[in-house]
């Protein structure tokens, strides 16, 4: 069940509830119901004739979210047509339903409307099922909720969230003990996940660890897929304890199941590293975690498979971030997110969220490089100053000190020699406005720079170690 909680009071209900005799409506209990009743009544019999209350509350997230999928894809579609019926957001036959399209497909091809792929995948289903098919041939039919048609891709972000609840929609009337129900509430769940509505997504999740928990038992492996994707969503509701002990928990489950090199394995490892790098203190432990499950990726399952790359992506994002990060740790972080970003455009291509993702990494680590090399060349030019020179420069000093440096900090260092060279008298320490001024210029974020790093508190140290008096 996806309404998990009291229509009236949102308690979380259990598989065995109150319900409204009429649409199934659940309720914590008979009080509730009655107190709803003034409100329900009008909406009963609407909600009894779409089939029910699950039903009714599909049908509603369905149009919603194609809403938003359609809106998302707007500048995409324009004048564009569906690949399927062959008409474009204005149709003959049926009410104006904008194009979408989510995949890897380029060009002209890949428009469609979500109704038309519903209406595909419901079809091809409905045919292995006529024709009593095998389960493999099912399970393939059945990817075509997650997975494009014509580019094999999986639909990502808002279009997902769509075909979730279409698929969901589809055969929510059907038997819990229906293998096709159970299959959607997985396909509705990922795709709430994917179009970014966690809260969805985990009562998607819990609905088929109850589902799976009361109807196969000992089928383990979707029993611990399913609790992975729960602490996830855990995750992303910045749950982040109650997410890194349950993933803590899939991982040794699968590496019993499964063993070291199965993907499942290789995925829970992958999640792991993701949780422990949402905390600094979390770094090193993560770092050397990647150090042993990457090369284990790369020979189980190669080196453009998506697990390898999402892992090597995290292994340079800790690399760079790390609060003890060297020169060398950054240029491997550039490499490696580098390397990766070009292995996503090429594979899922450059409008998909993963290849963003790897550039945007990219951009961080290349910009974590710029800082440390110029801290490194501000050093270096100060120790090549006579010690008298140096004490000229108490402001440089406590820079350098500070670690205070990127290439502008180190122009506008230059600047303050110069002066000083000219005979304009000694430069005096720059004061706690000017440097923040002066990071400011270079293009750093102060918050990032100042507030987070303790700028000032290292450069107020700094300038006391140095003697100068200055607040
Ligand atoms: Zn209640
Ligand atoms: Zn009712
Ligand atoms: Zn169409
Ligand atoms: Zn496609």
């Amino acid at each position: 069940m996806i309404l998990t909680k009291c229509a009236q009071c949102a308690a979380p209900l259990e598989t065995k509830c109150f319900r409204c005799g009429v649409c199934k409506l659940r309720y914590c209990g008979r009080e509730c119901q009655k107190r709803h009743w003034k409100v329900h009544k009008p909406f009963c019999p609407e909600i009894k004739r779409q089939g029910g209350a699950e039903q009714h509350y599909a049908n509603q997230k369905y149009a919603e979210f194609v809403k938003v999928a359609v809106e998302k894809c707007a500048n995409d579609t324009k004048g564009q047509t569906c690949y399927i019926c062959m008409e474009g957001a204005k149709r003959r036959h049926a009410p104006d339903e904008g194009l979408v399209r989510m995949c890897a497909c380029r060009g002209t091809s890949g428009f469609a409307h979500v109704s038309c792929l519903t209406e595909q995948v419901k079809v091809l289903v409905a045919e292995v099922e006529e024709n009593n098919l095998s389960e493999k041939v099912m399970n393939a039919k059945f990817l075509r909720w997650e997975e494009c048609g014509l580019c094999g891709q999986e639909h990502y972000g808002a279009v997902r969230g769509a075909m979730g609840w279409a698929c969901w929609k589809t055969y929510v009337g059907r038997p819990e003990t229906d293998w096709v129900r159970g299959s959607a509430t997985g396909v509705l769940a990922r795709g709430c996940g994917m179009a970014k509505r966690h809260d969805e997504s985990l009562a998607a999740f819990q609905a088929r660890l109850d589902l799976l928990t009361r109807m196969c038992p000992n089928d383990r492996a979707a029993i611990i897929m399913c609790k992975d994707n729960i602490s996830t969503c855990y995750d992303n509701l910045q749950m982040y304890d109650a997410a890194l002990a349950l993933k803590r928990e899939t991982y040794a489950a699968w590496l019993r199941l499964d063993g070291p090199t199965a993907e499942n394995t290789i995925r829970a490892a992958m999640n792991i590293s993701v949780v422990l790098g949402r905390r600094n203190e979390n770094i090193p432990e993560a770092k050397a975690f990647l150090g042993e499950v990457v090369p284990r990726s790369q020979k189980a399952l190669g080196p453009d498979h998506i697990h390898t790359l999402q892992l090597r992506l995290l292994q340079g994002e800790m690399l760079f971030r790390a609060p003890d990060a060297t020169l060398d740790d950054c240029l491997e972080a550039e490499i490696i997110c580098e390397d990766v970003a070009k292995r996503y455009t090429r594979t899922f291509g450059a409008a998909h969220p993963l290849t963003g993702v790897a550039r945007s990494r990219l951009t961080c680590a290349q910009h974590q490089l710029r800082i440390l090399r110029g801290k490194a060349e501000l050093a270096s030019d100060f120790s090549r100053l006579s010690p008298e020179d140096q004490a000229l420069f108490p402001g440089l000093a406590a820079g350098v000190a500070a670690g205070i440096s990127c290439p502008d900090t180190k122009k506008n260092v230059e600047e303050w020699l110069q002066a000083a060279q000219e005979g304009k008298g000694a430069a005096k320490a720059p004061s706690i406005k000017e440097m923040k001024a002066t990071i400011r210029k270079a293009g750093f974020g102060v918050a990032d720079l100042i507030e987070k790093s303790d700028v000032v508190k290292r450069y107020q140290e700094a300038l006391a170690r140095l003697g100068t008096a200055q607040a």
